[in-house]
């Protein structure tokens, strides 16, 4: 008998993570390593929360269990939030809390998918999506996009890709790791096309609000209501409210997938931290000009990252218009010669870049399509500027 299970054994390592090990090991070594792997922001969670939370703390009442499902409080205040942010109207009943937006994709999967289900996953993908269907016992179905179109699948991908065991669409605008926002023609023909097929929809939401040049993020089922029965929409506060260490997120969907959903949270981990709850709701329900002071902040940095990459031959950067995340091609790079190596696929790109100009980037393996990388700009203005500069220099050796 094998040690671990077949199904955990074959989970493939983040290669986000890997890259993330390796700067540290050099950071470690004193090396004056520039990092762009992270996908958190770089800022303090707002005061008003972290007040919120410490409150949280010293009341008694909130040290034992609670319902699975969330602190009735924070479900009513998700249902209001996401009225307010996106015009989706629903009821507390439809809200499950969960241990971050992570938690909320493995759910969605886990209550939706029967062996042998297909996802449509829109490729470039967050890492995490893949590894949550097969976990579920789910194929994923990878439908890809370059930078011709931005990034954007059309209807006609996911027709091509549609069979007779197609039960959902994955989607995700705007995108980690592309930046790309769908526009709400684009969201429609995508929303009907689903319903017209009777597929499920999971849209994860979580970048809503960091878009630029007065971009709107579209909920899918706002566009497409007649599809609302069948979407789950995933967030959470990580991203928003600069709090990926507290684990908050959730699911929205019809009241018997959210029941089914909230019982099998039950056994699985029970209620959410209260203290983290009670956070969030300080969040959602709170004022949104620290969310738009971030967002300022990050529009600066794109603008940077964007004209910098730009600049570097053989390199194509599509310009993000959401999330904090770059994503090139460095396809032309591929092939030649870079101080005494020829790299062939990012993996091995990504590793020279590390090691020679000491930038940290995660290679386009991680999400589903080679020849890329991300750049997150989750990262002093000063730092972005040195790193893109020392991976410039180095890329403009290549012959
Ligand atoms: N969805 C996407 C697209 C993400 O990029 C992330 C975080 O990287 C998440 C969901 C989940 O975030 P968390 O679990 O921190 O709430």
């Amino acid at each position: 008998r094998r040690r671990v299970s077949a199904r955990i054994a074959g989970i493939t390592p983040s290669a986000t993570l890997a890259v993330d090990a390796k700067a540290r090991a050099l950071k470690a070594e004193g090396r004056p390593v520039i990092g762009f792997g992270a996908g958190q922001p770089d800022f303090p969670t707002p005061e008003h929360v972290v007040e919120a939370a410490a409150a949280a703390v010293r009341d008694r009442s909130n040290h034992g269990y609670t319902a699975a499902a969330g602190l009735p409080e924070l479900r009513e205040a998700i249902a209001a939030k996401t009225l307010r942010d996106s015009g989706f109207s629903c009821d507390a009943s439809q809200v499950l809390v969960t241990n971050g937006g992570k938690q909320a994709v493995y759910s969605a999967f886990a209550t939706l998918l029967d062996p042998g289900d297909e996802v449509l996953l829109l490729a470039p993908y967050w890492t995490t999506y893949p590894e949550s269907i097969t976990l579920a016992g789910g194929v994923p179905v990878q439908v890809t996009a370059d930078e011709s179109t931005g990034y954007r699948v059309t209807v006609e991908q996911l027709e091509a890709a549609r069979t007779d065991r197609t039960k959902v669409l994955l989607f995700n605008s705007p995108s980690n790791p592309t930046g790309a926002v769908y526009s709400r023609d684009q969201v429609e023909a995508i929303g009907k096309w689903a319903a017209e097929h009777g597929i499920w929809v999971v849209t994860d939401e979580i970048y809503e609000h960091l878009v630029y040049d007065g971009v709107k993020a579209e909920s899918l089922p706002v566009v497409v209501p007649e599809i609302a029965d069948r979407t789950l929409i995933l967030n959470g506060v990580a991203k928003t409210y600069s709090m990926t260490g507290w684990r908050v997120g959730w699911m929205i969907g019809p009241r018997d997938v959210i029941k089914a959903a909230a019982s099998y949270q039950s056994h699985l981990c029970g209620n959410v931290a209260n203290v983290s709850q009670r956070a969030a709701l300080a969040a959602v329900s709170g004022p949104m000009d620290v969310v738009e002071e971030m967002r300022a902040a990050f529009d600066v940095r794109r603008k940077k990252i964007v004209s910098m990459l730009s600049e570097i031959p053989n390199v194509e950067c599509p310009t993000p218009e959401g999330a904090f995340y770059a994503y090139p091609s460095v396809k032309a790079v591929l092939g030649k010669k870079i101080r005494g190596q020829r790299p062939t696929d990012t993996l091995e790109l990504a590793d020279l870049i590390l090691r020679e100009a000491e930038v940290a980037v995660v290679p386009g393996e991680a999400f589903g399509t080679p020849g890329y990388f991300r750049f997150s700009y989750a990262l002093a203005e000063e730092d972005l500027v040195e790193g893109v500069t020392r991976v410039a220099n180095l890329l403009s050796e290549a012959k």
